[in-house]
């Protein structure tokens, strides 16, 4: 199949479009600056053909949509003879609160509940639901369905996504960890189960770390996620590019009445001005920044990283014991995928986990790899992430399901 895969945000539009026979990617693209009053820049790059980019403004998703449509089947940086040869489109959606533990097929109850998920992801459910409802009006004959970044964490019990405070919060309000990042931690599982399997190895106690500019971790038993670092919302767990991460809660009434700041100043601070940025006072967000400056003797870019190591490491640590060991440790996106002295950080100290890490090989990973020695219990993976494929792949299968 022929999948049109989107991702929208408030002011931008990614899409791939993917062959899911050959996995190809035969055109990419992303629009930005979408909205009435700024010049947007669109960009699309064809498989085997020059990348167009164009200064263009887009008034509302819908333009961009149609931007991408005509790019696509353009006659000279086309990849598609007609739109007729667009199956399905998929859509990255990131809220899907209790209500799906799966992909669905987008019709009026998925978009209610979509719509009813807003409160718990106020800035991205309206942004998906935009490009969704962009698709529908364009190419309104072809199935459309959403793939949600919390949907793989719903396998969780409740041990691990109750929190403790009183219950009727969670009764009344359905406040609860739900888990992000699931499309990218289910693919990396599943790739590291098959990367597992095919060399012999146990697969059913797994550790996936995806770590970028947001990161999270999740505890894979038997390919199901039974825990996961991010929360209610993404500010949880780890430290991360510019959110604090988990920090005692008792700081937020102490910083508005000691600062004079009102909770939405608290709550901007942690979101974007913690993390890396905070710790280096404002230093840089970005790792290769961080580990540049370290390197050059600064001492709050090397206490930023050592927390972010120390803290990937404390959740490896508790997510062994919550799995009962462990066979592998996955780590993927930015800075999981491309440094190998992050990973190398990360897992100092855990060889009584049964992790043996291969120096050489860590150093030299490229694509798809393990890394560790070859008598290690515990093995340790870079798989690089996918979403879009695992939406496209999704996406096959929720039309092929539907037409049965
Ligand atoms: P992501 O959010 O997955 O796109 O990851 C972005 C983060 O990955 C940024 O902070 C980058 O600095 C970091 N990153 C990318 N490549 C490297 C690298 N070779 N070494 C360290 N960090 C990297």
């Amino acid at each position: 199949m022929k999948i049109f895969v989107v991702n929208c945000g408030s002011s931008s539009l990614k899409y791939q479009f993917i062959d899911t026979e050959t996995r190809e990617v035969l055109a990419s693209g992303l629009a930005e600056r979408i909205g009435p009053s700024s010049t947007g820049e669109f960009t699309h790059k064809p498989l085997g053909k020059e990348p167009v980019v164009k200064q263009v403004t887009m008034s509302e998703h819908s333009v961009a949509v149609s931007l991408a449509l005509e790019h696509l089947a353009n006659p000279d940086f086309g990849v598609v003879s007609s739109l007729g040869d667009i199956d399905a489109i998929g859509h990255r959606v990131v809220h899907g609160g209790v209500n799906y533990s799966e992909s669905v097929l987008i019709d009026e109850a998925a978009i209610d509940v979509i719509k009813g998920n807003i409160p718990l992801s106020p800035l991205h459910n309206p942004a998906n639901l935009m490009g969704i409802e962009a698709c529908a009006r364009i190419l309104p004959s072809l199935p459309q369905v959403a793939v949600f970044d919390t949907a793989f964490h719903q396998t969780m019990p409740e041990v691990a996504y109750v929190y403790p405070i009183p219950y009727e919060y969670y009764e009344k309000h359905k406040l609860r960890k739900y888990g992000f990042h699931g499309t990218s931690h289910r693919y990396v599982a599943m790739r590291a189960i098959d990367m597992l399997q095919k060399a012999g190895m146990p697969t059913s106690r797994i550790i996936t770390c995806h770590l970028g500019n947001g990161s999270s971790c999740a505890a894979v038993l038997n390919g199901k996620c039974i825990d996961t670092s991010m929360g209610l919302t993404p500010l949880e767990g780890l430290a991360m590019g510019t959110r604090s991460g988990s920090i005692d809660p008792a700081i937020i009434k102490f910083l508005c009445e000691t600062e004079g700041l009102s909770l939405a100043e608290v709550d901007e601070i942690l979101n974007k001005k913690s993390g890396m940025y905070g710790i280096s006072k404002g230093l840089s967000n970005d790792f290769r920044d961080l580990i540049a400056a370290a390197e050059g003797g600064n001492a709050l870019a090397q206490l930023a990283l050592d927390i972010f190591f120390y803290r990937v490491r404390a959740v490896i640590g508790s997510y062994a014991a919550a799995l009962g060991g462990v066979d592998a440790i996955v780590f993927t996106a930015g800075v999981g995928e491309n440094s190998s002295f992050a990973r190398e950080k990360i897992l100092e100290g855990t060889g009584f986990l049964g992790v043996e890490l291969d120096y050489a090989a860590n150093n030299s990973q490229c694509g798809e790899s393990d890394v560790s020695t070859p008598g290690a219990k515990a093995r340790v993976l870079v798989v690089p992430t996918n979403e879009e494929l695992m939406i496209a792949l999704d996406t096959q299968q929720v039309v092929n399901n539907s037409s049965k």
